[in-house]
């Protein structure tokens, strides 16, 4: 429960927790922008270690990651090969395009959310004047449009293995790869191993009110560090907003298997109500999709509405669409999701 309601919108909806006031509260502070301030210096060695990558930076947003994480990979002009469900391309309001004069080549994701990779390998480019020339592969995980699904370690791997035989380098939009790690039951740098750079978000499951970190070379990071400052994201006592972020890599990663736990339980649940439609499959963490049934005597707009009467938050899908996204955090436990199955029970009929 979260302020009298069992709010499913998103995971980013998740406040920080006693400990995270407290450790922010009494943050030792310093201004960032000269490299001053410790707690941001020992969240991003935190971060650098966790990720098994020599250097990391703070930034304001997954958004502001990824956008300096492209910028830093790509020049004017060049290509970045991306999936067709992915957050960068579908939610990030065509940043690297406007801002970075990146080109997208975006291919459709497989249902699962990995990128078909000889679609990958046909669409490497450059060669010819004609062409815009691919400088970089993006991939999601989890992967939040296909369901919050994972991509397998061995998957990466071979995405590595393509992009190494290509002179390419490699991004992960990482915003969710905590879950993906917990999910897989390996330590995160088994996933992060063959990407150059990897963001993730400690604004969502992990809590904290604000922020995510790039992970990388040393010489990424720094560039990457100007590319910060270039767009406004340089920020002065920022310690105040890692002392969250330290507490979150700290106590909040390994809960995520309860997150994952509630999704499969309302997953189940929502694949036992008449008027529902689940992809079992596809619930492998915190994210739960579903569908009106055809059949449905309701709409999904009529559903959402009738759900927060219950006291249910949900992202209404529109008048035109009947896919729902539910996604599961610390702030929803076990009794809210028996909750959430009566309420959807009564909704829908
Ligand atoms: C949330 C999210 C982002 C962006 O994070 P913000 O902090 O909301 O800007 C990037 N990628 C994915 C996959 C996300 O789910």
């Amino acid at each position: 429960m979260l302020n009298g309601y069992i709010d499913l919108r998103s995971d980013t909806v998740t406040q920080p927790t006693p400990e995270m006031r407290e450790a922010m509260a009494q943050a030792e502070l310093g201004d960032d922008v000269f490299g001053d301030d410790p707690t941001i210096n020992r969240l991003e060695e935190m971060a650098a270690a966790k990720m098994g990558k020599a250097a990391a930076v703070f930034v304001a947003s997954g958004t502001m990651g990824n956008l300096v994480s492209l910028l830093t990979h790509c020049n004017r002009g060049e290509e970045v090969i991306v999936g067709s469900e992915a957050h960068i391309f579908r939610y990030e309001a065509g940043g690297s395009s406007a801002l970075g004069g990146i080109a997208q080549f975006q291919i459709p994701n497989n249902p699962d959310g990995t990128l078909p990779l000889d679609r990958v390998e046909a669409a490497i480019r450059g060669s010819d004047q004609h062409e815009a020339r691919t400088k970089l592969i993006a991939l999601e995980n989890t992967q939040n449009r296909c369901g919050g699904t994972v991509l397998p370690v061995d998957y990466m791997k071979q995405v590595r293995a393509l992009a190494d035989k290509h002179s390419l380098n490699v991004h992960l939009d990482g915003a969710r790869v905590f879950n993906a790690a917990v999910a897989l039951g390996v330590d995160v740098k088994e996933i992060t191993q063959y990407v150059d750079s990897v963001t993730f978000c400690l604004s969502k499951g992990l809590s904290a009110p604000v922020g995510s970190v790039i992970c990388g070379s040393p010489e990424f990071i720094a560039k990457a560090r100007r590319y910060r400052k270039m767009l406004g994201g340089g920020m002065r006592q920022a310690g105040v907003l890692a002392a969250a972020g330290i507490v979150a890599l700290e106590k909040m990663i390994d809960r995520l298997a309860d997150d994952h736990a509630n999704a499969r339980r309302l997953a189940e649940g929502l694949a036992d109500t008449p008027g529902f439609v689940v992809d079992l499959d596809r619930v492998q963490t915190n994210i739960v999709f579903f569908e009106l049934d055809a059949n449905a005597k309701v709409t999904a707009d009529v559903v959402t509405q009738r759900m927060l009467e219950h006291k249910v938050k949900l992202i209404s899908p529109g008048v035109h669409f009947r896919r729902f996204r539910a996604v599961t955090h610390a702030w929803v436990d076990r009794a809210d999701i028996d909750r959430t199955l009566l309420a959807f029970k009564a909704a829908v009929t």
